[in-house]
């Protein structure tokens, strides 16, 4: 018995491969190979995760699958077509193609990366189908997910082009959500192998923003998580890039930031420290999230610091943080 479900995952499986084919042995992939070689990324990368060119042509991948015996209507079911009008065409046209692939390894999904600088939208990824949740999906994790069990560490991006240029680096625990902001189901399929997780965000203000809201989600869920911020405007893959996978691997391990040393920069960010008002309400800030996510031994050693930074006494500092912790359910 093959069931529909059965039926999309083959589609998608032999779309890998022709888009593959195409990229690493025609002359139409030819201009996608040049881009991707000049983002660094050497033909083993393009191997092991089974990059593709999706060509320009308007029905390529529709005649390819039609000739095996898919039915059209199964194709625009699985997100690999459109219908435009009783006319069934590729959804995917002149973009470097990336699989998405369940934990068993199968293919249920594509990422597509256009070639232009310009180009809108630059990335297109596959339509939510039965077969392509994208709040159940983390990028990589069937690989990924041997070495996360091993550390017990996940590190978690925003690209898939970052997850790539990690793994390259050496940094093979490294998976990235779908272009969605980080879903308790993505946070509870990390659980089954991790107990930390390393927050890998862009360095830009939507990085930090989103790696915010991902933190709440992942300690719900029980993990213990830091934060590496990257430079402003580099993500880990422009990091990479220009400052060498050793860099990188440092930058991870002693640049990752405490969720309570994250959240307290957070503050300072957007304080105005200027003024007394400014002052007064940072540390009402601080001693907030100290009172709410430090362990007492962060609480001591972060009320020192900001002691001697504003020139107010521990015990003060201290009061006041007791204060706090009553009206805190
Ligand atoms: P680049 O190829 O320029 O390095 P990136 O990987 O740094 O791209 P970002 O723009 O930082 O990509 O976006 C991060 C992730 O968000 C992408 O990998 C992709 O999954 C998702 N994303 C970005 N833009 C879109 C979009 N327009 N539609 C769907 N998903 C998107
Ligand atoms: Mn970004
Ligand atoms: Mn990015
Ligand atoms: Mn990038």
């Amino acid at each position: 018995p093959h069931s529909r479900l059965d039926g999309m995952k083959e589609a998608h499986e032999l779309a890998a491969k022709l888009y593959s084919y195409i990229l690493m042995n025609t002359g139409a992939g030819v201009q996608a190979l040049t881009y991707l070689e000049t983002r660094g990324f050497p033909r083993q990368s393009l191997v092991e995760f089974g990059l593709g060119y999706a060509p320009k042509g308007s029905d390529t991948l529709v005649r390819f699958l039609r000739r095996r015996g898919f039915a059209e209507s199964l194709l625009v079911e699985a997100g690999l077509a459109v219908d435009v009008g009783g006319r069934v065409m590729d959804r995917f046209r002149d973009r470097v193609m990336v699989p998405i692939r369940n934990l068993q390894g199968q293919v249920i999904g594509f990422g597509g990366r256009a070639l232009a600088p310009d180009a809108k939208p630059k990335y297109l990824n596959s339509p939510e189908s039965p077969l392509f949740r994208k709040s159940e999906v983390l990028f990589h994790l069937d690989a990924a997910r041997r070495q996360i069990r091993k550390l017990g560490t996940a590190v978690l991006m925003e690209g898939y082009m970052d997850v790539i240029a990690a793994s390259r680096a050496g940094v093979t625990n490294a998976v990235a959500s779908m272009g969605t902001s980080l879903t308790e189901q993505h946070a509870q399929l990390l659980k089954r192998y991790a107990e930390r997780v390393i927050l890998a965000y862009d360095g830009d203000e939507a990085g930090i923003q989103a790696a915010k809201r991902a933190l709440d989600v992942l300690e719900q869920a029980g993990l213990s998580v830091q934060v590496a911020l990257f430079p402003e405007g580099e993500d880990p893959d422009d990091f990479i890039r220009a400052r060498g996978e050793r860099a990188f691997q440092r930058y991870l391990q002693s640049n990752a930031w405490t969720e309570v040393q994250f959240l307290l920069q957070d503050l300072r960010r957007n304080a105005n420290l200027e003024s007394m008002s400014g002052k007064m309400a940072f540390l009402r800030g601080a001693l907030e999230v100290l009172a709410q996510r430090a362990t007492p031994i962060e609480q001591d050693a972060e009320i020192r610091e900001l002691a001697r930074e504003f020139e107010v006494s521990v015990d003060a500092l201290k009061e006041e943080l007791s204060q706090l912790a009553k009206t805190l359910p």
